[in-house]
């Protein structure tokens, strides 16, 4: 198979900016897997299921279609469709956001999207990113980065990616509870965490753009 680029770290390190430019840098196809997760919750949201009700999560989870279709550039998003809905700006909502690491911790959301993940990746040729893909989704991945950034700089980080997509604005104060909270929750679930796998790269990418940040990747990836 081509080879695997795994980026992982948590909420606002600048995964999705980098992961990004690595792939059209490298000629790969992203895979943003927290757009998965997105989606599904965005569904769950939809159809009234309550997010604590395990039993119609699963069912709709193993039944739900998710597609991907990659981004015309580097600055329009993955277009992201649940059951044939474009969900593209609905999955970045503050609701959204604040619910989804609930149903990403739940055992059948995880194994049922890990496994339509590692059917994309059979033959390689990806930058993958989430918070298990060095770990655990592709854990023998030819290059494992994690990336890092202080909560004040991701809070910055977020609240010029909301300015960029048009959406009301939220004090920094508020963005910092919020991604320490995701953090938190991300970190400390049952089933694969977000981790840095024992053969990650750190980075951390304070003060560095994410031009910056993509070279160091490709530089790793070429040695
Ligand atoms: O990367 P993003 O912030 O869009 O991810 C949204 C959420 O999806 C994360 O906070 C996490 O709960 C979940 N996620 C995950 N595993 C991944 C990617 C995302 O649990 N590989």
């Amino acid at each position: 198979r081509q080879p695997i680029v795994a980026i992982d770290g948590p909420a606002g390190a600048g995964k999705s900016t980098v992961a990004r430019q690595v792939a059209a840098n490298l000629g790969l196809v992203y895979l943003d897997t927290g757009s998965m997760y997105r989606a599904v919750t965005w569904l769950v949201l939809n159809m009234g299921i309550a997010i604590d009700d395990d039993y119609a999560i699963a069912e709709l989870v193993n039944q739900c279609k998710i597609e991907l279709t990659p981004s015309q550039d580097l600055q329009s998003p993955v277009r992201v469709w649940i059951n044939g809905t474009d969900v593209t700006q609905a999955i970045r909502t503050i609701e959204v956001t604040s619910l989804v690491s609930a149903i990403a911790a739940q055992t059948s959301v995880r194994a049922a999207l890990v496994q339509q993940q590692q059917s994309w990746g059979k033959r390689g040729g990806l930058v993958a990113e989430g918070r298990d893909i060095g770990t655990h989704v592709f854990p023998d991945a030819e290059v494992k980065i994690f990336l890092t950034a202080s909560v004040g700089e991701r809070a910055r980080r977020r609240q010029q990616d909301f300015k960029k997509q048009g959406q009301p604005e939220v004090s920094l104060e508020q963005l910092e509870r919020d991604i320490a909270e995701r953090d938190w929750k991300d970190s400390n679930r049952k089933v694969s965490p977000l981790q840095k796998a024992v053969d990650a790269v750190e980075i951390q990418t304070d003060g560095l753009s994410a031009s910056e940040v993509t070279a160091k990747i490709v530089n790793y990836y070429q040695q």
